[in-house]
């Protein structure tokens, strides 16, 4: 078996379904995909409950909502400069290319929806292809610090720009949904939870035996 589809099953085997990402509504995924930036998943969930509370989580509620209204739900996610007003625009965004009806928003290629996202204020390759992965049911591989950190340290690949991670892991792996949001769940988990940036375990991990960094340790 090729060695990133056998890290995938032993993963899978150790941790088990991650069940990511825990959004109720492809909106709310976006939403969440869109303040994750430079924070922890749990002052995202905190702003995204504040914002349900708030009946703003609803395409055009966010995109009529003035900005400081927005902030005052959202502050917790950190770039409060930013983040409130990005919101906004990207929600008034959805309501002019579809109207807010997402299905319809991202029935376009995978390319031209990537290319739609990437366009807008503070979407990069990680979040653009986040949201088409968890928002859009579009199956690209989302590449994060995680993925480059543990590829890396396995050997997957020599290489530490998006695309070509991305290009490895679609050629690898079947192009299949699932798949690539349990994979990008289980690196996340494995990143902070066995494969840490600091001292990793090494000795605890299931894919030692596959690692050129862990069998490396090992002698
Ligand atoms: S063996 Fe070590 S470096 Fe390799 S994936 Fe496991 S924890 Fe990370």
């Amino acid at each position: 078996m090729d060695r990133a589809r056998a890290v995938y099953e032993r993963l899978l085997d150790y941790y088990g379904p991650q069940h990511w990402w825990p959004a109720e509504t492809a909106f709310e995924a976006i939403v969440g995909a869109l303040l994750m930036q430079q924070t922890s998943w749990r002052n995202v969930e905190v702003a995204i409950r504040n914002l349900k509370r708030a009946r703003l989580l609803e395409v055009r509620a966010l995109a009529e909502a003035p900005v400081p209204a927005i902030r005052r739900h959202v502050q917790i996610a950190g770039l409060y400069q930013t983040k409130p007003a990005r919101l906004r625009a990207f929600c008034r965004h959805l309501l002019d290319r579809s109207g807010g009806d997402l299905t319809r928003y991202f029935a376009r290629p995978t390319d031209v929806v990537r290319a739609d996202l990437l366009a807008q204020s503070g979407v990069g390759p990680e979040t653009a292809d986040s949201i088409l992965l968890y928002a859009g049911g579009h199956p690209v591989f989302v590449v994060d610090a995680y993925t480059e950190r543990i590829g890396g340290r396995i050997g997957l690949f020599r290489t530490g720009e998006y695309r070509a991670i991305q290009r490895y892991f679609e050629e690898q792996v079947h192009r299949d949904l699932m798949t690539y949001q349990e994979y990008h769940a289980l690196l996340v988990r494995h990143a902070k939870t066995l494969c840490r940036r600091v001292k990793p375990a090494c000795a605890e991990c299931p894919v030692e035996s596959l690692c050129d960094f862990g069998r490396r340790r090992k002698r």
